[in-house]
């Protein structure tokens, strides 16, 4: 089985067109170095870059000793976290308020008429 790798899109800082990578090596389990060539023929410029896990946006269910990322604080990540993080249906809810939660459950709003 063969498994596409994906190369990150970088274009030549002197001619402004796509590079490919030519190879890459890991240097650490967060940080990978790749050369790229320059595809312009006539330019033929070849250059390195650093690739580095810079956050999560949400964490690892199998988090690896060692590995210490911290996690995203933009707004988009808080709110993937938050929605992992409630139950399968939230919207519909019986009982009393959940007592172990650190934020305030969703409730469905009933508004009774007299
Ligand atoms: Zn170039």
């Amino acid at each position: 089985m063969t498994q596409k790798v994906l190369n990150p899109c970088m274009h030549c800082p002197h001619c402004d067109q796509r590079a490919s990578v030519r190879t890459s090596r890991s240097l650490s389990p967060l940080y990978r170095e790749l050369s790229y060539q320059c595809t312009n023929v006539e330019c033929g410029h070849t250059f390195k870059c650093g690739l580095e896990i810079l956050c999560s946006l949400s964490p690892s269910a199998m988090p690896k000793p060692g590995i210490d990322l911290p996690l995203s604080t933009t707004p988009q990540a808080l709110t993937r976290r938050r929605l992992l993080a409630e139950p399968a249906n939230p919207i519909i809810f019986y009982g009393k308020p959940r007592v172990d939660a650190t934020e305030p459950a969703v409730v469905a709003c009933t508004t009774s008429t007299n």
